[in-house]
């Protein structure tokens, strides 16, 4: 058991929310699989025709030969590359998956009555992760405990905030919700993110789950679950 004192929840999503397998096995593959056929279908489409553009420069390449633009996606997504317009494409393909039934969502069953207790309480809650805004919203709406969104105040990727790994994304978190660092709490599965909020002045919980093999938290404050973290708000 964690006790904390703070105004607002930060969390991140792959091992913290969800499981990571869930990430890899299934939504990674999803959007690969779907990631050709989305480019030529939706190329005249304005947000899909800003990340042909954006990857197109990325890589080097004529933004209108779309075989070389999915074949540098497909492999950004093997190397699980954290770039932008990937995230961006990712997050609409998924959303597609979601309306047509195809994919199903994850999170752990403890977050919903956690997230439930600390937004009764008064506590400001939000999702931080590399994953697009438009793909956290998809993920939390289609959840098996029903569409979660509703507890959720903001959302910040890496479009809106900066890499998770840096000091200055979770600087400029704090500036979007007007909320002093110290009073910020941040929960991830990976010690280089907690450790980047850290610097930046926020408070940080490690999530360590059964099974999360990925996880890398090392620090001594960290929980299994989201129930064994006891949120007291501060006015
Ligand atoms: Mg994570």
């Amino acid at each position: 058991m964690v006790e904390i004192s703070c105004r607002a929840v930060v969390m991140d999503i792959e091992g913290t929310t969800s499981a990571a397998r869930h990430v890899y096995d299934v939504l990674f593959p999803y959007a690969r699989s779907h990631m050709r056929a989305w480019l030529i279908d939706h190329q005249a489409q304005p947000a899909t025709a800003a990340a042909i553009d954006a990857v197109a420069s990325l890589l080097g390449v004529d933004r209108v030969d779309l075989d070389a633009v999915a074949t540098g996606l497909e492999e950004w997504i093997d190397a699980d590359v954290k770039a932008a317009p990937l995230k961006t494409l990712q997050g609409l393909i998924w959303e597609q998956g979601y309306a047509r039934g195809e994919l199903t969502s994850h999170i752990f069953d403890d977050v919903p009555p956690a997230l439930r207790t600390w937004r009764a309480a008064g506590l400001l809650l939000a999702v931080y992760s590399s994953g697009s805004v438009t793909a956290q919203r998809a993920l939390f709406a289609n959840a098996d405990q029903g569409d979660l969104n509703s507890l959720i105040d903001a959302n910040f990727d890496i479009t809106t905030a900066g890499p998770k790994g840096e000091a200055l994304s979770y600087e400029h978190i704090a500036e979007l919700l007007e909320i002093p660092a110290r009073d910020l709490l941040f929960l991830s599965d990976v010690q280089a993110e907690l450790d980047a909020a850290s610097e930046a002045g926020w408070q940080t919980v490690g999530i360590l789950r059964a099974g999360e093999s990925q996880a890398t938290v090392s620090q001594e404050s960290n929980v299994s679950t989201f129930g064994d973290l006891v949120i007291q708000v501060v006015c």
